[in-house]
């Protein structure tokens, strides 16, 4: 066992993670879907955040294995990453709120699918995986560790760049110029500066 305070502060973020996580899971278990864009390489995708977020960290308190790239962080970081999990799990569970049953793991839509402009969706497009930066920015800062400190930003990394331009095509097809127009007034997963000033 490799624990330490920082590592628990992280773990509890964790749980409560997964924890929303089921919550929606279970809540949207039963819309029927109607579109599915959802390759094989998005759902691997999806495995390698699941691991780097939560395989890699449980494996360096578990387990000895990760302990050669272990390496000392200043205390600050631990006191920075604290408001960053809050911050990050707060709009986690905003963007699984404010898309309610539009909400999916992997690309698709539902026969009766809402496009979702309120809420934190008025100001970017991808709150979501906004909330998945910064927990990864948290997991780096808690997480004193080469390989697992830095795995989700890269993994988030790979998935947003990956998956986003395959999402926004799916949601153009569906919703035509209203999505166009939504893409014109909100950011990716940083605000539109105009956004902000004339709201
Ligand atoms: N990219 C968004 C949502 C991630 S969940 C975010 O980061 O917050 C992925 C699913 O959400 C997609 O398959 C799509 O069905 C749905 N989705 C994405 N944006 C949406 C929107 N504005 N309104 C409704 N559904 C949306």
């Amino acid at each position: 066992m490799n624990i330490e305070p920082s590592h628990l502060l992280f773990l509890a973020g964790t749980a409560i993670y997964l924890t929303v996580r089921s919550v929606f899971l279970r809540r949207t278990s039963a819309q029927v879907k109607e579109v599915n864009k959802s390759s094989a390489g998005d759902r691997l995708l999806v495995i390698l955040v699941g691991t780097a977020q939560v395989g890699l960290p449980l494996m360096l308190v578990l387990t000895p294995w990760l302990n050669a790239a272990n390496y000392t962080l200043p205390p600050a970081c631990m006191w920075l990453g604290l408001p960053v999990m809050v911050g990050a799990l707060w709009l986690f569970w905003r963007a699984h709120a404010d898309l309610g049953n539009s909400w999916s793991v992997s690309l698709e839509l539902n026969n009766n699918h809402q496009l979702v402009t309120r809420g934190v969706y008025r100001v970017v497009r991808h709150p979501m995986y906004a909330s998945f930066f910064a927990l990864g920015i948290g997991q780096a800062l808690l997480l004193n560790n080469g390989v697992t400190g830095w795995a989700a930003l890269l993994a988030v990394s790979v998935l947003y760049w990956v998956r986003v331009p395959h999402e926004e095509r799916m949601m153009i097809e569906a919703f035509g110029p209203e999505y166009l127009s939504y893409m014109q007034r909100t950011g990716g997963v940083l605000p539109r500066i105009a956004t902000i000033t004339c709201a």
